[in-house]
């Protein structure tokens, strides 16, 4: 008989009187706690097989960067309480679901055919508990900076007037979420007539970054591998997550291209990125852990840290001549579809058997161009080498 063994009382018991005893008592499991990053295990390898002389230093090291990640997290937890006694305060985490492949196939064939990509990044409010999707799919734009900035400025152009006080968590991903596209859009829209006084994105911790946006992830991919509904065109995509959501079904915005704006555009021509902050001191952007935008034309604030106590530095980022930025000085990234390379056009219409006919001219008319075929999942990175 199988038997569980109890090492704080020493003693074991059949799995029969331990369900027994669990359910007796009212008891219940708790989540195992996995949150370890690269860096997280190395430190871990490191510490055992250290030199006895080593040791010590590198176990401070462990236990400052579990802190930091640590207090990370009570940061966002502290501000989601705040949100939920304040109505003008808005606390939002937002993050790119892994690419949702399209048509969806539940055969073997989808091991070696190349799919569309999908594309979702979602916003979640963590007072609410709405989560808002931002779809496209690989033929309307990329997934880089300049789509998640204009995913989060649509977002930030929706919100409620009552919102005076907007804090943004994110993982530090430098082609995503922490560059200067992003940054400039932050500044762009505290140039715009609105109620809100001041914007604060707040990083946490590289490799330490689960966040509610991740949980309606895997929310959809959980659903995605139980439902059998047909999925052959990025709409389906659309419209199955909107049946999705614990308590609120997931909002889902289409994003078009012209909602995509070139935020790296703007960054270049709109603003000057100095080097140094406002005492003359050098920053780096990996260095940075909390932006903090206000309605003072120019400026942008950093820490780099999330202790609410440590004070400000400033960046200047005007340019001279721009004194305010408006709508219209905004550009559309993309002009005409986004072409896909000719494999997988070629893997696209090796699948249109399974696909419905209304869907077929939508994959047999998708622009090519000869160009190696890449993972778009494959070419992020987040700093976890820091
Ligand atoms: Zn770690």
């Amino acid at each position: 008989m199988h038997r569980l063994y109890c090492e704080k009382y020493a003693y074991s018991v059949s799995i029969s009187k331990f369900s027994q005893l669990f359910s007796t008592l009212n008891l219940k499991f708790k989540k195992p706690k996995i949150d370890t990053c690269h860096k997280c295990d190395l430190l871990q390898c490191k510490i055992q097989v250290a030199k006895p002389e080593e040791l010590d230093s590198l176990q401070l090291e462990q236990s400052k960067h579990v802190n930091l990640a640590e207090k990370a997290y009570d940061a966002k937890q502290n501000d989601k309480q705040r949100a939920l006694a304040d109505a003008t305060l808005k606390v939002l985490c937002f993050d790119l679901q892994q690419c949702l492949p399209t048509p969806l196939l539940r055969t073997s064939l989808s091991f070696y055919k190349r799919p569309l990509w999908t594309f979702n990044l979602t916003m979640h409010d963590c007072a609410s508990n709405q989560a808002s999707c931002y779809m496209w799919h690989e033929a309307i734009a990329k997934r880089g900076g300049n789509e998640i900035a204009s995913c989060v400025f649509d977002y930030l152009l929706t919100l409620n007037t009552n919102a005076k006080h907007v804090v943004l968590y994110s993982d530090s991903c430098p082609g995503q979420n922490k560059n200067s596209f992003i940054a400039t859009m932050f500044a762009i829209f505290m140039q715009f007539k609105n109620n809100v006084d001041i914007i604060d994105h707040k990083f946490l911790v590289p490799g330490h970054t689960h966040m509610e946006c991740d949980s309606d992830h895997a929310l959809i991919e959980k659903r995605k591998k139980l439902t059998s509904t047909k999925i052959h065109h990025p709409r389906d995509w659309y419209q199955f997550i909107r049946t999705i959501g614990v308590t609120k079904k997931f909002v889902v915005n289409e994003m078009a291209q012209s909602n995509i704006y070139d935020f790296a555009h703007a960054s270049k021509n709109l603003f000057t990125w100095r080097k140094v902050d406002d005492s003359g001191e050098k920053y780096s952007l990996i260095d940075i852990k909390w932006l903090r935008y206000t309605k003072e034309t120019g400026n942008v604030y950093f820490k780099k840290s999330l202790n609410e106590e440590e004070p400000f530095k400033l960046i200047n980022i005007s340019k001279r001549g721009i004194n305010c930025v408006r709508m219209t000085d905004l550009k559309i990234c993309y002009d005409a579809p986004i072409k896909i390379g000719t494999k997988k056009k070629q893997d696209l219409l090796d699948m249109l058997p399974i696909v419905d006919e209304v869907y077929k001219p939508f994959y047999i008319n998708l622009a090519t161009e000869e160009h190696l075929d890449c993972h778009p999942d494959l070419t992020e990175s987040d700093e976890t080498n820091e």
